[in-house]
This record gives structure tokens, sequence and C-alpha cells, in this order.
């Protein structure tokens, strides 16, 4: 019997759970909304995101009404809206969530969320990735048909 293909729709269902999972830790959290870490230019790093992460990231985006990903002329994130906010914050990515700003105290150690990193990049394996992606690339390569991206 051949083994069930995996599916991108069960991959965001799995990543939705590691954030959860992120969420329920008692982890140092300060982020105040400054949204300095979504300026790459200003702070010269840009999140890496595995396919996983890119697929929830690009229906979260779907789910607002867009159908493309088109880069900020001032080389912010695409998903940073005029109002300095996060326009697909509950599909953000994990290093959204972690890679904090000096502002909200510094990124977490990595040792704290190491094992969901670990499945984070087990996803992305089974998904026939190699590795995570900036994330312009990652979310524009999701919100392409092919990709299932846009089944939720
Ligand atoms: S996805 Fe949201 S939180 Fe992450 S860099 Fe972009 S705008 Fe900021």
């Amino acid at each position: 019997m051949s083994r069930p293909v995996y599916q991108p729709a069960d991959a965001m269902l799995e990543v939705r759970e590691i954030y959860a999972e992120l969420a329920r830790r008692p982890l140092r959290k300060n982020c105040t909304g400054l949204a300095d870490c979504c300026r790459f230019r200003l702070t010269g790093k840009t999140p890496y995101l595995t396919i996983g992460e890119a697929l929830v990231a690009a229906a979260a985006w779907r789910a607002a009404g867009r159908t493309s990903v088109r880069p900020a002329p001032d080389g912010s994130c695409p998903f940073l809206g005029g109002d300095g906010r996060c326009r697909i914050y509950e599909g953000r990515p994990f290093g959204c969530r972690t890679h904090f700003c000096e502002a909200a105290g510094g990124p977490m150690a990595r040792g704290e969320v190491r094992d969901l990193i670990q499945r984070l990049e087990d996803i992305d394996h089974r998904l026939g990735g190699q590795g995570a992606v900036n994330l312009p690339a990652a979310v524009q390569a999701a919100m392409a048909p092919k990709s299932g991206g846009k089944r939720r």
C-alpha cells in the first residue's frame, strides 16, 4: 500500500499547532507592537520561513482578500500595513513570534524553542523543502496555485 501524500492542509494544521504551543509556553514576551522588526532595511534582518510557515502566512493574506505579494518600496515586510501593524498577525511566521526586537527584550533563547523549530523543519522536509527561505520569496512561492496555499 502506498504511503499517503503529505498535504499542504495537513502541514498548515501542524504549523498552527506549533504556534499554539509556543503561545502556551511561559516564555518572556514583551512585544509592544512598534513594528521596527518589520522594517527589514532598518534592522538589516529578514525573517526566514519554512514552507509550512509560508503556507500559513499566505493563507492569512488570502483571507484578507489579497492575491499577490508585492515588495514594499521601503524594504519593509510586504505585510506591514500603513498603520504600522501586521496585516497577517494571526498567521505571522515563527520568527516574528520569537525574534523579539531590543525594545521587546531581545530574542528568545534558541534552546527554549529548539524543539518547535525542529518540528517546523520536519514539516518543511516532508513538503519537499530544503530549508528556510527569506520571507518575501517564501510567501510568493506559497501564493502560487501549485503550492496549495489557497486551500485555506
Ligand atoms: S509578517 Fe507581520 S510581524 Fe512578521 S515581519 Fe511581516 S509585518 Fe512584521
